[in-house]
């Protein structure tokens, strides 16, 4: 008997939003999937034979405003990361993901939607052990003053920093423990966040056209604009370990080592799941 099994979930379950880029209405359906399966996107609105995408680090494609993943025929998923933390917070192995439009619904910005979704599912354990990857030794990526490293760990847990110019966010600090808090209680609900001037000029640039005061924190001159305020006193710090995690869970499996970042993004979490899985002296699957 292993003692960690795989998952998937009980029952299919929906939601709908909006694409928080493209503006565009989506509905997702998540379904069951058999062991060693891994997580994968399906677009019902594309021909079957091509519609499949894989939610794997090898298939991101963009990570400017979100993680982007794409199939050989140029396929795409857009803002699936924080689906895929999500779906690592329910430590869920196997999902089918069915997507009727290309962007993922950004719901309120954070991850507590499709926690709640899961959660609705229900879970299915699996007769098969969790396959998990053990981090053996030290990997470091840098851009600039920006860096990710991960070390052996017993455990998964990050210690994330940002450091923002401006002077509602400045420098912040995350540290999660997967063994001593919770995905739900300690990330899930921090939303995604943006400054005033940058999201006026992605609307110019036909972006972000789906965001909203109701799925994003906005940062004005004179501080947090949305009148309920913060969730958290350093939810700018919970949401960039949140979208880590999203971005993290693309290795395919759970990874057990401790990660410390500062100011990282989509890019460069991308980036260290490149470095770490390329060098196999620096883990084993266990
Ligand atoms: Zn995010």
């Amino acid at each position: 008997m292993h003692a960690i099994s795989q998952k998937t979930i009980n029952s299919s379950v929906s939601c709908s939003g909006v694409g928080i880029h493209s503006g565009s209405k989506v509905t997702i359906t998540l379904h069951q999937a058999p062991i060693d399966s891994g997580i994968i996107f399906r677009r019902t609105d594309i021909d079957a034979e091509k519609s499949i995408v894989k939610a794997n680090y090898k298939n991101v494609v963009e990570t400017n405003l979100g993680t982007t993943i794409s199939n050989e025929f140029g396929v795409k998923i857009s803002t699936i990361e924080h689906l895929m933390a999500a779906i690592w917070g329910s430590k869920i192995d196997n999902l089918f993901i069915d997507i009727d439009n290309q962007e993922v619904p950004i719901m309120d910005g954070s991850s507590e939607p499709f926690i709640f979704l899961l959660e609705c599912a229900g879970i299915n354990i699996q007769n098969a052990a969790r396959r998990i990857i053990e981090v053996t030794k030290t990997v470091r990526i840098e851009d600039g003053d920006k860096f990710v490293e991960v070390e052996p760990a017993t455990d998964f847990s990050i210690d994330f920093s940002i450091d923002f110019n401006h002077k509602d966010i400045q420098k912040q600090n995350f540290i999660f423990h997967s063994t001593l808090a919770s995905f739900k209680n300690d990330i899930c609900c921090a939303r995604t966040f943006g400054f005033k001037n940058e999201i006026e000029y992605l609307n110019k640039n036909g972006l972000a056209k789906g965001g909203s005061l109701d799925n994003a924190i906005v940062i004005g001159d004179d501080g947090v604009i949305n009148k309920e305020g913060l969730r958290y006193q350093n939810e700018f710090a919970r949401h960039k370990t949140l979208d880590f995690i999203g971005d993290i869970y693309l290795a395919g499996f759970y990874i057990v080592g401790h990660f410390k970042a500062f100011k990282s993004g989509h890019g460069l979490n991308n980036k260290m799941l490149h470095k770490l899985l390329a060098d196999e002296s620096a883990w084993k699957m266990a």
